[in-house]
């Protein structure tokens, strides 16, 4: 069940501000606020799915495909296609997910470590 009591929903209303990278129909792209490399950005759904896992099982094969290409253009506006990155997206408790709102983490800008985040 889709809580809005969470910070990327306000980011979404505009309640409050994020350092915008990108925005299409199906996407919100900003910098982390806390970032762990060079390059970390965050790409949301602009629609209320919960985790990674509930916007793939709900969403319409067109809507999941252009995620993706957002998030692909996303990687290329921070230059980062070229040298490489890292997509990760946290789902659940098991995986520590800290904001209850469909995400993708670009992470880059510098040789990563082997494991994820
Ligand atoms: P996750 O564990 O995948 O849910 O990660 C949530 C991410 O959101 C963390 O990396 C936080 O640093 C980031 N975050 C939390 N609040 C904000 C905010 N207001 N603006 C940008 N990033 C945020």
């Amino acid at each position: 069940m889709y809580d809005k009591n969470n910070v990327f929903y306000k980011i979404l209303q505009s309640e409050i501000p994020s350092k915008k990278i990108y925005e299409d129909g199906v996407a919100l792209a900003f910098y982390d606020i806390n970032p762990v490399c060079k390059v970390h950005a965050l790409v949301i759904t602009k629609a209320l799915y919960v985790d990674f896992h509930d916007f793939v099982s709900k969403a319409s094969p067109e809507e999941v495909g252009a995620f993706f290409g957002a998030v692909a253009k996303v990687a290329k506006l921070l230059e980062v296609d070229e040298s490489g990155y890292r997509i990760v997206s946290n789902i659940g408790k098991d995986s520590r997910q800290e904001v209850p709102h469909c995400h993708v983490h670009i992470l880059g800008g510098e040789q990563l470590c082997q494991s994820s985040k």
